[in-house]
Formats: structure tokens, sequence, C-alpha cells
């Protein structure tokens, strides 16, 4: 199925703990992934331009389900649980990453694609790497989003883009920022390609 390359509509359809159930009617669907605080919720909102249809907020770790958008009447913005909220006890930690892991592991008959959000300042943590490893496991369409490039100087986000690129391997960087909206139009663009 053709995707648009504009966001006309999208609405918040449901919040669930689990997938089973969720995604049973076939329609692709593109996932946002990425550390608590990244700025996975304002980078929905700004794709979308709805400013709180994804909630923003600064305490951490809030989102613990899979929030479904429906984009266009035709594909799924899907809202996956921030990791590495180290405020959580390590039975928190593991829900996560069995609700992120189950994900990752259901098959849909859409085509689909993992958006990894990576803060631009802070770079690839160990957690980003892992669960970059984890994707690249389960053979998804992977793009790398680096919000928050407002927050460097040029050549400061230049030398740090270097060393993003290294550390992820041959995967399609994207550079922006979710707060000044610049290089969204080219997230949308990368993570819609076939
Ligand atoms: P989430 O936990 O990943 O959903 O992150 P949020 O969207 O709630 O954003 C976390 C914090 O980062 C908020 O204070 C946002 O205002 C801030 N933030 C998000 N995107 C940007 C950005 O592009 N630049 C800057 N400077 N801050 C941002």
């Amino acid at each position: 199925m053709a995707i648009a390359k504009e966001i006309k509509s999208a609405v918040f359809v449901k919040g669930s703990p689990t997938i089973v159930g969720v995604f049973d009617d076939g329609l692709p669907h593109i996932a946002f992934i990425g550390r608590s605080n990244v700025g996975k919720s304002s980078t929905i909102n700004a794709l979308t331009k709805q400013k709180g249809l994804a909630k923003t907020s600064g305490a951490p770790g809030a989102t613990k389900h899979i929030n479904l958008f429906l984009v266009n009447n035709n594909l799924y913005i899907v809202d996956l649980p921030g990791y590495g909220f180290v405020k959580g006890s390590v039975g928190k930690r593991d829900v996560l990453h069995d609700v992120i892991e189950s994900y990752l592991s259901y098959r849909y008959e859409g085509e689909q694609a993992i958006v990894l959000i990576l803060d631009a300042k802070v770079g690839p943590t160990k957690d980003d790497l892992d669960i970059l490893t984890m994707l690249e496991d389960h053979g998804k369409k992977i793009v790398v989003a680096v919000n928050k490039v407002d927050r460097l100087k040029n050549s400061e986000l230049k030398s740090q883009l270097i060393k993003i690129q290294k550390a992820i391997g041959g995967h399609t960087l994207v550079p922006y920022s979710a707060e000044k909206k610049t290089g969204i139009g080219a997230l949308w663009v990368a993570v819609t390609k076939d």
C-alpha cells in the first residue's frame, strides 16, 4: 500500500499493555522507540502537527503502554514504551523489555518500519545500542532519528553525527528537532520510503 507523504489526519486509537488483538487489521505501521525523555512524544506530535496527541512530560517512564494512532485512515503510528528508566525496579525494566520484545516478535501482514530515536547531545547510550541490536535481530526496517539537534552548535553537531553514524553502522540517520520542527519532513520521508 502506498503511504501518503503528508499526514492529513491522526487520531489516538488505543493504549494497550499488550499487542494481542491490537494489530489484526493488516494496516502498515511505523513504530517509534527510544529512551524515556528522548522526545518520542514530541516527535509524534510534530509529525502529526497535533500538539497534544502523544503526551509529553518531564516525568520519564510514564508510558508503559503501546499507544496506537491511526494516520490518514490507512496506517498506524505505534508509540512503544520508553526504555532506560533507571528509577524503575529490575522487574519493571523486564516488563518493558517484554512489551518491546513481544511487539518485535509479532508477525504482521502490513509493512513496517521502526524508528529508533536518539538524543543528539547524549549520543547513543548502551541501552540504545542494545535496542538497535534487538531491532536488527528481528530484521526490521530501521531508521535512526537523532532528535534535539537544536541543543548543539553546528560544529558540535557535525562531529556528533559522524560519531553516531559510526556507532549505528549503515542505517539511515535523520537529524531533526521536534521542538524547532526542523527536519521533521525529512524524517517522515525516510520512514515511509520503501
Ligand atoms: P518522551 O519521554 O520520549 O516522550 O519525551 P517528550 O516528548 O516528553 O520530551 C521530553 C523532554 O524533551 C521535554 O521536556 C521536551 O520539551 C524536550 N524535547 C523534545 N524534543 C526536543 C527538541 O527537539 N529539542 C529540545 N531542546 N528539547 C526537546
